[in-house]
């Protein structure tokens, strides 16, 4: 157990990935090929990867996907890993010129991890409204000072119920959708992952109220569901979050979804991807999305996919 023990803040990431990938998962997904579109990579312009943009780009362009969002992360809790982390006008002028490099080849978006915090809400807004992107992520991590911190999760889970467990980083990510600041919002219940050694997927499964809400407001703000196939690699084994929630979100009137691996790592771009589809398609949606509010005739997934919409 101490092995899997939860991560804080970003380091979460890249340190459960350096742990489960040299295990390979029963499912043994792989990196994807002729997926549409891969929305969450980290370069090292993210403190927890030192994978160069270009080989992503390069990665892409091979593997026959047309187009990626480098998503690096964007802290806003002073000391935070991605605090003041990458330079705002340095990586932009970096992707622009990478955009310029594989045009006609890979579209390449310059997109944001945004960490919300409800205590945030006001820096992370003036932030949005000064900076520009092609696409914003939104998603709720385990910072240092919060319950699902390593040095006091064990204290914090126990005699907690799966559902007062969940709690606190539910309520966040209820704030980072009713805050209407995201395209997508990404690994819905990563939650999972830190309460690993306590409470698996199927346990997750059985609590489908704490979701309902989340998914009522994900359908009413017009944001994305991210499937965030991370999951694949770590000791959860699902996506974040899970085939059902996927399929619940569609039949509740969701619209828009989106697929991204979170590398952090060369051979975790794309990763599971191919899943990510089929749950998708499995859900009854046939397209991805990106951006907000646009409809993208060529997000539609390829043919292998159709039969299961
Ligand atoms: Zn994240
Ligand atoms: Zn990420």
């Amino acid at each position: 157990m101490g092995s899997l023990a939860p991560r804080t803040e970003v380091g979460q990431d890249s340190g459960v990935t350096d742990i489960s990938d040299n295990r390979p998962s029963p499912r043994a997904p792989g990196q994807a090929r002729d997926v549409p579109l891969d929305a969450h990579l980290h370069t090292d312009l993210s403190p927890d990867s030192q994978v160069p943009m270009e080989l992503y780009a390069a990665q892409a362009f091979e593997r026959g996907i047309p187009e990626i969002a480098l998503t690096d992360h964007l802290d806003f809790m002073p000391g935070a890993p991605a605090y003041e982390y990458a330079d705002y006008p340095r990586r932009e002028r970096m992707i622009r010129e990478l955009q310029e490099r594989w045009a006609g080849k890979v579209t390449i978006r310059f997109g944001v991890e945004l960490t919300y915090e409800t205590r945030y809400e006001s820096e992370i807004r003036k932030h949005l409204a000064s900076h520009r992107y092609d696409y914003i992520l939104g998603t709720c991590h385990a910072m240092s000072d919060g319950p699902y911190a390593r040095s006091r999760i064990a204290s914090f889970v126990e005699g907690k119920t799966i559902a007062e467990a969940v709690a606190p980083y539910f309520a966040e990510v209820a704030g980072a959708i009713r805050s209407g600041f995201f395209d997508t919002i990404g690994h819905l219940d990563m939650v999972k992952l830190w309460l690993n050694p306590w409470f698996k997927a199927t346990d997750f499964a059985a609590i489908p109220e704490a979701y309902e809400p989340l998914l009522a407001a994900l359908v009413e703000s017009g944001s994305a569901l991210e499937v965030n196939s991370s999951g694949l690699r770590h000791p959860t084994g699902e996506t974040y979050p899970g085939p059902w929630v996927v399929r619940r979100f569609h039949d509740l009137g969701g619209r828009r979804v989106t697929t991204g691996s979170d590398s952090h790592l060369p051979h975790c771009f794309a990763f599971g991807l191919e899943e990510a589809c089929e749950i998708v398609a499995a859900a009854g949606f046939d397209r991805l999305t990106l951006q907000r509010a646009v409809d993208r005739g060529d997000l539609v997934l390829p043919e292998r996919f159709h039969r299961k919409v």
